[in-house]
């Protein structure tokens, strides 16, 4: 059997570290659905649109060619022939694949590359709509659901590390417009599938988020043998 695990959640709540750390121990191909919004958000910024205009980047998407690809097992991501993998980590690029993911001509052209790495199976997808759109047959559905303080603290961290500039302030506040961005929007919002389970990692190291989530997947699938 080809497993399916979806993991969504919002941002900063250590979705791609318990992906990745799922997808070696279980031997998965991890997917990371957030790198392609966030290309169509760097695309829209180089093509000089407006953030509060991101509905404009649909006229424009067929030139974008945005693809993914794997070198060792590792996700990289293209904009044309371009590896973007690094560039689209930036705070401004998160806001912009905010702004872009609402708009529903970007989540159709987007939707077929997710769909088909899905229907291949042996696979981690994380994201906002996995579990309730991209694999709404996964084997196992988790959502994270870690406090907004210590997400931050971890995204502030992480983009410490990184040598991006920025305050706690300002990583608080842009994740809070994130959160509601992608809660409020129309299209496929950031919601729990009906069959999910919720995983609170606010107390939790990364080994330890990941043994839980090994224990609920061991769980569920002795279940549905
Ligand atoms: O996961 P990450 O923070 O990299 O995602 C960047 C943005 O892309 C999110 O804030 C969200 O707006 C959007 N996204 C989405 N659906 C997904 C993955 C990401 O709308 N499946």
């Amino acid at each position: 059997m080809k497993l399916k695990i979806a993991i969504d959640g919002p941002s900063g709540s250590g979705k791609s570290t318990l992906a990745k750390n799922i997808a070696k121990a279980l031997g998965l191909v991890y997917v990371d659905t957030g790198a392609l919004y966030r290309t169509v958000g760097l695309y829209a910024s180089r093509c000089g649109i407006a953030i509060d205009d991101a509905a404009k980047v649909a006229a424009l998407l067929d030139g974008a060619r945005v693809s993914l690809r794997y070198s060792d097992g590792t996700q990289r991501v293209y904009l044309g022939d371009e590896d973007v993998t690094e560039l689209i980590r930036t705070p401004e690029i998160s806001m912009y694949a905010s702004a872009v993911s609402k708009v529903p001509a970007v989540r159709k052209y987007l939707l077929e590359v997710q769909k088909k790495m899905a229907s291949e199976g042996g696979v981690v997808m994380d994201g906002r709509d996995i579990g309730t759109v991209i694999m709404p047959d996964a084997d196992v559905k988790l959502f994270m659901d870690t406090d907004m303080q210590t997400r931050a603290q971890r995204r502030y961290e992480e983009m410490s590390q990184k040598g991006i500039e920025s305050t706690r302030e300002e990583v608080l506040r842009d994740m809070a417009k994130r959160d509601k961005n992608d809660s409020e929007r129309d299209i496929s919002p950031l919601t729990p599938a009906d069959d999910a389970i919720f995983l609170d990692n606010s107390r939790m190291e990364p080994e330890e988020t990941l043994a839980a989530a090994l224990k609920i997947i061991n769980d569920r699938l002795s279940r549905s043998i």
